[in-house]
């Protein structure tokens, strides 16, 4: 399963979203007991609209939505690169994780200290970013000493001392290694060093519930910020989510409405997370279950067939297909069929998002 790590700065809310989260998640996933893995991991459902759309036509007995899973990473602050407070730890942390939710503090709260002393999220987002760039540093410095060796001697060692020279340039210019130009051979080159700048990152930009529905010119700073580095921005609340997930579902409803909103923000941010990791949702439906998966972009039918089952993909044949779309404009499997627009795809198909896909296999 794939992981996103929630870092920030303190008191910007980190906890407050990660509980609210996992509350979510036990509330939601009947299906799938809520795991603890670790007091700081919690594993989400993945909110997808197509899913009750696909269990009305095949009149399923249930609904499986598709996880991803969050790790809550507190304690990174200025100077964690230089061992600072648990630094070390906190980074290593962030090295094992697929994606970066980095939480700002886009509300204003007399009681709630912040720790520079006033709410300014370019200043934050400096201060995090600071950290993991000279993080990145450092591994790129203490690569290059070995690769120093091997270009004397090999056209390997020099290619791998190019790359390395590039990221140096750039990460000391206070760029992340993501904003670096690299061909496909090049990343291949640093594949390996896990480089905290090279994750995608998407920015939590947390109001308060007054400014959840409009905005705020905070918010305005981190989108400008994200353009830039080509990272993405979900408005959320932090608090608007925690008091949600106290209160009985027939009052949520009205509590948001009186917000201007239509829900806090978790459930884009989750689904953003999704998006931001490169994954697919494929489809299986049916009378047991409509249930939703998840693949990487570029995976073809017999590794969609393995999620389900190691035996599916080992004796694959062919997957009937059909497009979530066509399925639903057509409203029925056989009408679809009649139609043509179920096709029977083989071992080279690439699973495409929203695919309805059924097995054929040999056990
Ligand atoms: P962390 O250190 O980043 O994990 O921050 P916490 O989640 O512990 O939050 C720090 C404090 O800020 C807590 O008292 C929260 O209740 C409060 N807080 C979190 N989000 C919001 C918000 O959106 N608005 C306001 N007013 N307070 C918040």
């Amino acid at each position: 399963m794939l992981r996103a790590g929630i870092v920030g700065l303190p008191n910007v809310g980190k906890s407050t979203l990660f509980n609210a989260l996992v509350a979510n998640a036990k509330a939601e996933a009947a299906n799938f007991p809520f795991c603890t893995i670790e007091p700081n991991v919690g594993v989400v459902t993945v909110p997808d609209e197509r899913l009750q759309v696909l269990s009305d036509i095949a009149t399923s007995k249930e609904i499986v939505p598709t996880r991803v899973e969050f790790v809550d990473i507190a304690g990174l602050v200025a100077g964690a690169s230089q061992g600072e407070g648990l630094g070390n730890k906190f980074l290593a942390n962030i090295r094992e994780v697929d994606a970066i939710a980095h939480v700002v503090r886009c509300f204003d709260d007399d009681d709630i200290i912040h720790v520079s002393g006033s709410v300014d999220p370019a200043r934050d987002i400096e201060v995090i970013n600071l950290e993991l760039t000279l993080s990145d540093l450092g591994q790129v410095e203490r690569r290059m000493e070995r690769a120093r060796k091997a270009a004397r001697s090999s056209k390997e060692g020099q290619f791998e001392m190019t790359v390395l020279e590039k990221l140096r340039e750039a990460l000391d210019a206070g760029k992340s290694a993501r904003q670096v130009d690299l061909s496909p051979e090049e990343v291949q080159v640093i594949q390996g060093l896990g480089l905290l700048t090279q994750k995608p990152i998407i920015y939590a930009a947390n109001v308060s519930e007054e400014d959840l529905a409009s905005g705020n010119a905070w918010v305005e700073e981190v989108r400008k910020i994200a353009a830039e580095e080509q990272a993405q921005v979900a408005v959320v609340s932090a608090q608007v989510e925690s008091e949600l997930v106290e209160l009985p579902e027939e009052e949520r409803g009205d509590y948001l409405e009186s917000l201007g909103v239509e829900e806090g923000g978790l459930r884009t941010l989750i689904r953003a997370t999704y998006e931001l990791l490169g994954l697919r949702t494929f489809f299986t439906s049916g009378p047991q279950e409509t249930r939703a998966w998840t693949i990487r972009a570029g995976d073809k039918a017999p590794q969609a067939a393995g999620e389900i089952h190691t035996d599916f993909e080992r004796g694959f044949i062919r997957a009937e297909t059909v497009a979530y779309d066509d399925l639903v404009s057509t409203g029925s499997m056989g009408a679809a069929k009649e139609k043509g627009l179920i096709r029977s795809e083989g071992k080279e198909y690439v699973v495409k998002e929203g695919d309805v896909l059924l097995f054929r296999f040999n056990v």
